[in-house]
């Protein structure tokens, strides 16, 4: 029985950046509030390492590939409040490896708190070396070319790609998968919908290729598109989720239609604020003291409040929101709230 919740990620380079599992927790008040469904929190905005969040998962797994590697620098890429930057910073600066950020201004945020405040301060702090391109810059294209002249001067490069979204990033939502398995075993739940934000996609793709792999319903995973369109994000995470998918099971298909994305909250673009957002991230902060993020969490919770209040979950439904991290970004979004 417990076969099947469990996945064997032995056969891949892990480097441990997060202690124990992250704390599941019911929002009694505000499923009060709100009616007939239950909600709870996986708190993966609860890690010690650099602030924390959802890329410390997959960082575990892409800083075992560089090390394995014999990397002595790690590059990657992410627009100007990235997360991920902050936490590659972080995970580098505790593996001992060089860091090297190359941020776009994708975001139309032209305010001192959002070019220099929030993810960009811990950034600086944490070692890493900025490299700042405007907003239509190819920043995968520059990362590879500063990679070849950091080998040409002898280093040992590792890139790490957009939100560290590689099958093997993916690999740390896998393991998070089976670690909400078993915490649900043990608490005696069973969660009907597990919530998240889909920026990336790596954090689903893992979930997604993790349920599978354990025989579990990979739909019940549903997302809230908040950096591409929904057509895109269905179909850069199917991508990712088979790629994954293919590392734990070899030779296996991932099952079509495991991929649920919901459309309507991303607004006008990627980390750009919505009214929705802003409710929603300050009911969860005045109702149960939590803070989401304005990019991810904000517009994903206030999608999961969308659908409570139309009526979307049968009565007495349990849902799982996934809590990504991202608080140093409410820093840099001051001027939105
Ligand atoms: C990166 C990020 C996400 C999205 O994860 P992806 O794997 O890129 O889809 C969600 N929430 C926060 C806070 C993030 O930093």
């Amino acid at each position: 029985m417990s076969a099947s919740r469990s996945l064997d990620l032995t056969a891949f380079p892990r480097y441990p950046l997060i202690e124990g599992s992250t704390p599941i927790q019911h929002l009694s008040r505000l499923s009060n509030a709100l009616g007939d469904v239950d909600i709870y929190v996986k708190r993966d905005d609860l890690m010690g390492l650099g602030g924390g969040g959802n890329k410390l998962r997959k960082l575990e797994f892409l800083i075992g590939e560089a090390t394995a590697q014999g990397a002595d620098t790690i590059v990657t890429v992410g627009a100007r409040q990235s997360n991920h930057a902050r936490l590659t910073a972080a995970a580098a600066a505790k593996a001992g490896l060089a860091c090297e950020l190359v941020l776009t201004r994708t975001v139309p945020r032209y305010d001192t708190d959002y070019l220099d405040n929030g993810n960009i301060l811990l950034d600086t702090l944490l070692g890493a070396r900025i490299h700042d391109l405007p907003g239509n810059a190819d920043a995968m294209a520059f990362a590879m070319t500063r990679a070849d002249e950091l080998r040409q001067a002898g280093h040992n490069v590792y890139l790490a790609p957009l939100g560290g979204s590689s099958a093997t990033g993916c690999l740390g939502y896998a393991a998070c998968a089976s670690e909400i398995l078993a915490q649900a075993h043990d608490a005696r739940l069973t969660f009907d919908r597990i919530v998240l934000p889909n920026g990336s996609g790596g954090t689903q793709a893992g979930l997604v290729a993790g349920m599978a792999a354990m025989s579990e319903d990979p739909t019940r995973v549903v997302a809230y598109n908040v950096l591409a369109t929904h057509e895109n994000t269905v179909s850069n995470t199917r991508i990712k989720a088979a790629e994954a998918f293919a590392l734990l099971r070899p030779g296996m298909m991932l099952p079509e239609g495991s991929v649920v994305v919901e459309d309507g909250q991303r607004g006008e673009g990627y980390g750009i604020p919505t009214d929705a957002m802003r409710e929603a991230v300050r009911l969860l902060a005045s109702v149960e003291g939590l803070l989401l993020d304005p990019v991810y969490s904000g517009k994903a919770f206030a999608g999961l409040l969308q659908s409570v209040r139309s009526k979307v979950f049968a009565p007495r439904s349990k849902v799982l929101f996934l809590m990504t991290g991202g608080l140093p970004g409410l820093y840099a979004y001051r001027s939105a709230f």
